[in-house]
């Protein structure tokens, strides 16, 4: 290549230099497995009701096949984490999740401490099945229980009861102890006092890790369509004062935008998004984010699970593959980074964009002047205001950048729930 081509190169599609990285960011692997028994009425995840029985061995083939194709753009990386989502991948069997994690350990660095998480829904529990979960290598359990209430699970078309959550967050917590169980508020008819006996049975069952999410009515659902009765704003914010404070009474660290931790159980998976780390997403529909010396490139898996199949057995999972403008970097980065309650050093903005910070800082002195932002400039952390009215902090970041919010990077199903999605 020569000078002026690499010239050329450099330059994105707004005639801007693009991102220049000392050191990659960390790297996760995500793993989608897009099948559920039932869709649910709020879920607006890449998630297909199954009749009959699932192409299992099909698709982990396809997997590790996708997972081959992806090698050479993260060749050397070592992944410190990995999380099995959808869906609902405890709808595959033991052996399925052994091959997959055998195919991965086989083909790519995995740290020897890697935090591995599956997605499970106590509709689909089965003791034996957590034990060979466990032993297959998975060290971390994320399970959907969304309430501990048989009206609400009801309403929210849950294929479980209330005695298959509590069975199932039990087993989990006795085979796998790092468990996170996934709760929402602001349920169809819900009060303060329901919300609080729901987070009183969580408490009781005292989970490491917690996530509360808000009941939202997403395009593209029957909820949306048809919309049930749900609180309005003031009783969604009575319902959320009291979850967060008796979360904070039983000793969990409020540090993200919906997650709960004890001290040392932080989702680590969760935490590199939101750090703006890298990750492959492998399956159907999945999201990709990755790093190269020049350049930051998303990726779009095919999303129909039987279109996914075809195309990986054709060499091509990629449905779309794009470099990211420099202009959209800085939201990007702040759209994950200011969810987090401690928020980041400073310099992780230039580590994980490769931007200098002045790219943000009419932006960051903007977000400070109305308190939305601390004014320190060694850390980008939200003030209580600011976390308050999240929203309206990022899009200053928008105006920084000016184009189509809907353009922003999508983060991976397992981090953006609204409502919650999980199995
Ligand atoms: S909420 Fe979870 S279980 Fe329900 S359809 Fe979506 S991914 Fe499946």
């Amino acid at each position: 290549m020569s000078g002026d081509e690499r010239i050329v190169a450099a330059v994105d599609a707004d005639g801007l230099l693009g991102p220049r990285f000392a050191a990659l960011p960390p790297l996760s692997l995500y793993v989608h497995v897009p099948w559920c028994i039932r869709k649910c009425p709020y879920c607006d995840f890449n998630s297909h009701e199954h009749r009959g029985a699932l192409p299992e061995d099909a698709y982990v083939d396809a997997l590790i096949a996708d997972l081959e194709h992806a090698l050479p753009g993260i060749w050397g990386r070592k992944v410190g984490t990995v999380c099995i989502g959808g869906g609902t991948p405890s709808l595959l069997s033991v052996a399925s999740i052994e091959q997959l994690l055998s195919a991965v350990r086989a083909r790519v660095p995995l740290l020897p401490d890697a935090e591995i998480t599956l997605e499970a829904n106590p509709g689909t529990f089965e003791r034996s099945k957590f034990a060979g979960f466990f032993a297959a290598g998975v060290n971390r359990l994320s399970l959907g229980v969304q309430s501990f209430d048989d009206r609400f699970l009801r309403a929210l078309g849950r294929v479980h009861d209330t005695d298959e959550a509590r069975r199932a967050a039990e087993s989990a917590l006795m085979i796998f102890g790092n468990v996170n169980l996934d709760l929402m508020f602001a349920l169809p008819g819900q009060t303060v006092d329901d919300a609080r006996r729901d987070v009183a049975i969580a408490l009781s069952l005292a989970p490491p890790h917690l996530s509360f999410y808000h009941l939202t009515l997403e395009p593209n659902t029957l909820f949306h369509r048809y919309p049930p009765s749900l609180p309005d704003d003031e009783e969604a914010a009575d319902i959320e004062d009291a979850v967060l404070d008796m979360l904070a009474q039983g000793s969990y660290q409020h540090y993200e935008t919906s997650a709960h931790a004890k001290a040392g159980y932080r989702c680590r998976h969760n935490v590199n998004y939101w750090r703006f780390g890298d990750y492959l997403g492998i399956g159907a529909g999945a999201h990709s984010k990755l790093s190269f010396a020049d350049r930051v490139v998303r990726q779009l898996r095919w999303k129909q699970p039987s279109q996914y199949l075809e195309q990986v057995a054709r060499g091509a999972p990629l449905q779309e593959e794009t470099n990211v403008a420099r202009r959209d970097l800085p939201f990007e980065f702040m759209l994950n980074a200011l969810r987090l309650a401690d928020g980041v050093p400073a310099s992780l903005f230039a580590e994980r964009t490769g931007l200098p910070i002045s790219d943000a800082t009419r932006a960051i002195a903007e977000a400070a002047r109305k308190g939305l932002l601390e004014p320190n400039p060694t850390i980008l952390k939200p003030t209580p205001l600011g976390r308050r009215f999240l929203n309206d902090l990022q899009a200053l970041f928008l105006a920084e950048a000016p184009r189509d919010p809907a353009h922003a990077m999508p983060l991976p199903a397992d981090v953006v729930r609204r409502p919650a999605a999980r199995p």
